[in-house]
């Protein structure tokens, strides 16, 4: 097992991800706001290569798929006993066991509220991520031992340590103590439902471009009205589905459509 870093505090949140590749996942989670989460003990992260669980001279972890086809599949043997090592370490808070889950093409695709449940499991079970390669895994291994499927959209990628470093980075930034401020990601796209609003840093006017006049003003009232009406507008044009799903799910309020018909009426008066 290959292991990031081996951190004293019990109560960090404990990733295992079952790769061929641990180097992909290692070295993405040295970097930024992942690499602060692994450096200050908020994040344990492991890594458990199943070419380390065979017996053969060859170390072979695939093999053709019966019925013929293109392709290999990874086999269930040494999938089968990298699982049983990560449930081994894995930590038990709350004496919880650990969730085992298949990144696949095939799986549930996430969606912020999905990292957010996530987020907030970590602090009670440790999550085992499974990266697939080749043409994928045999049937009977996710049957016996993977408790969930997770996609990342709807396209196929070589394997499931870039989909699993995607999850990763998702959930970690919803835990609390992991970002700088916690607020900045209360503010992003999604999490009220909406997408978030344009931001503007200095210089105040570039290239023939300004700002809008209200963020330069210091009215904190006015500043997060214009906010809320940016990104209800922005929703409204590039991303109408969400509005519909707000409006399903009771989340659109008399004030967002309010809000709404403002911004209509004001833009067919610019027209
Ligand atoms: N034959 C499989 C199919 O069509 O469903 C695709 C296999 S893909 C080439 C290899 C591995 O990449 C999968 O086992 C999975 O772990 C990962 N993968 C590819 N696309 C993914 C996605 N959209 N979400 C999550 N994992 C994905």
């Amino acid at each position: 097992m290959t292991e990031q870093k081996q951190t004293g505090d019990s109560k960090a949140m404990h990733i295992i991800v079952i790769t061929l590749f641990p180097e992909m996942i290692e070295q993405a989670c040295g970097h930024g706001v992942l690499g602060r989460a692994v450096q200050n003990g908020v994040l344990k992260l492991d890594c458990i290569n199943p070419r380390d669980f065979t017996h053969d001279r060859h170390r072979t972890v695939d093999d053709r798929p019966y019925g013929g086809g293109p392709g290999m599949l990874m086999k269930y043997q040494p999938l089968a006993d990298a699982i049983a090592e990560a449930r081994r370490v894995a930590r038990r808070p709350a004496g919880n066991d650990a969730h085992v889950v298949y990144m696949s093409p095939q799986g549930r695709p996430l969606k912020q509220a999905d990292m957010r449940a996530q987020a907030a499991a970590l602090g009670r079970r440790s999550l085992i991520l499974l990266a697939g390669r080749y043409e994928g895994v045999d049937e009977r291994l996710l049957e016996a031992q993977v408790d969930e499927e997770w996609s990342i959209g709807d396209y196929v990628l070589s394997g499931g340590e870039l989909p699993a470093l995607v999850v990763i980075d998702a959930m970690l930034r919803l835990c609390p103590g992991v970002l700088g401020d916690d607020e900045s990601a209360r503010q992003d796209s999604f999490m009220d439902g909406l997408l978030d609003c344009p931001h503007y840093t200095r210089p105040a006017r570039i290239d023939g471009r300004g700002v809008p006049e209200v963020l330069l003003g210091g009215d904190h009232k006015a500043i997060e009205s214009w906010r809320q009406r940016q990104a209800i507008w922005r929703t409204w044009r590039r991303r109408p589905d969400l509005i519909a799903a707000m409006k399903q799910a009771g989340q659109w309020s008399d004030e967002h459509e309010r809000l709404l018909q403002a911004m209509l009426a004001e833009t067919e008066q610019g027209d």
